[in-house]
């Protein structure tokens, strides 16, 4: 399917609604009934109809037609941000006395759901360096049940090789879900490569405007449906429909939005490289990525994100260089259209910095939509600030 059609065309029937270039946003609870038969049907099967709109809603359905088509994945449910798509994707296919094989360094939350919700409920998980493929089938343990993959993490880009990650796990009859938050479906199509469940969130470069929160799964119709019928509607956890709305308007500029920024951010990647007050980059498409050739293997491009180290065993002179920034922004999040930096020290007790660690002086970079002369050049400024 063209990428074009999808973005432009499909899950739209304009001819419902005046004809409108833009869908309406359908604001409401509740769909009624004239048949009694075709309530009873609703309730039997609420995937299957518009009922109430903790489950399905008009608005959100023409966003998960979009969405699915872009994974090249059956079906698709979108969340009200990536944190619950991931979670309710989790809770769906774990039970007490399983194990969860993890990369090290998941994102936060998911983080937080391995340590501190789900050994509540007698499960339990081990974290690995999923960049060795051998160090999955090894932490696999006769009660393993499910692997979690990010791939690229969106600090260190470490990878993993998705499909001999995913020939493994359905070797042995695993569930695989994988964060594609960085590629986006653009770049990488997981659910392509053997991966049950791809989620991305939606919150970064399909919104694009940093104006919504959302996350999306995807995956076989039928796994889609069992977490339907279950968290979806009872987490309630579901986007809503003016967010779906502003999802859908992000689509439209996706594909532009993401190879202006594969642009810019080769450009200031190139220019951060070789600056003299940066003693490293890290990018999962420059050759000194420890796996780049897997990169280049299974992903079609690498934009946005990017981690340097400056010159400088000092937090202050990382501090100096982040507050100098003119028009870079210092925020979390990224896939908006603003740049961004991110210190990795801000989330660190001063007293506990140790330049020895690598990760402790990390900074990673979001390249948004402005100019790469404009960013260079507020890059340039604060770097002479660099003692
Ligand atoms: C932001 C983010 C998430 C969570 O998404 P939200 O929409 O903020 O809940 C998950 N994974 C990665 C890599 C992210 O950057």
């Amino acid at each position: 399917m063209d990428l074009s059609y999808i973005v432009n065309e499909l899950g739209e029937e304009r001819e419902n609604y005046f004809n409108a270039v833009a869908p309406p946003i359908i604001q409401t609870s509740n769909f009624t009934f004239k048949k009694i038969d075709d309530l009873r049907k609703a309730f039997e099967d609420e995937m299957g109809g518009y009922l109430y709109s903790r489950g399905l809603n008009p608005t959100v359905d023409i966003l998960r037609k979009k969405l699915a088509a872009l994974d090249g994945a059956e079906d698709c449910l979108v969340f009200n941000n990536g944190a619950a798509a991931i979670f309710a994707a989790i809770l769906a296919n774990v039970k007490a006395g399983d194990h969860i094989v993890s990369v090290a360094k998941p994102y936060t939350w998911v983080q937080r759901m391995f340590d501190v919700i789900l050994p509540r409920f007698g499960v339990t998980a081990t974290y690995i360096d999923g960049t060795n493929t051998a160090n999955w089938e090894q932490a696999t343990k006769n009660n393993t049940t499910f692997y979690y993959l990010e791939s690229p993490n969106s600090w260190d880009f470490a990878l993993q090789d998705i499909k001999a990650v995913a020939a493994l796990a359905r070797s042995k009859g695993i569930v695989t879900l994988i964060d594609n938050s960085y590629c986006t479906p653009l770049y990488q199509k997981p659910v392509e490569m053997g991966i049950d469940m791809a989620m991305q969130t939606a919150t970064k470069y399909i919104g694009g405007h940093s104006d919504t929160l959302g996350g999306v799964l995807s995956g076989s119709h039928a796994m889609m449906k069992k977490i339907f019928d279950s968290e979806y509607l009872n987490i309630g956890s579901g986007i809503q429909p003016f967010n779906a709305w502003l999802l859908i308007r992000g689509l439209r500029t996706l594909p532009a939005r993401i190879d202006r920024i594969t642009q810019s951010t080769a450009e200031v990647v190139k220019f951060m490289k070789v600056h003299p007050k940066v003693e490293a980059i890290i990018f999962p498409f420059d050759e000194s990525f420890p796996q780049y050739d897997l990169a280049k293997k299974q992903m079609k491009g690498a934009c946005g994100l990017f981690t340097f180290l400056l010159k400088t065993d000092k937090m202050d002179s990382i501090v100096r260089f982040c507050e100098s920034l003119h028009h870079i922004m210092m925020a979390v999040s990224w896939g908006g259209h603003e740049s961004l930096v991110m210190p990795k020290c801000a989330g660190i007790q001063p007293k506990d910095f140790d330049p020895v660690n690598r990760q402790h002086r990390y900074i990673r970079m979001y390249v948004g939509l402005e100019d790469p002369a404009y960013l260079m050049a507020d890059l340039q400024q604060a770097l002479n600030k660099v003692i």
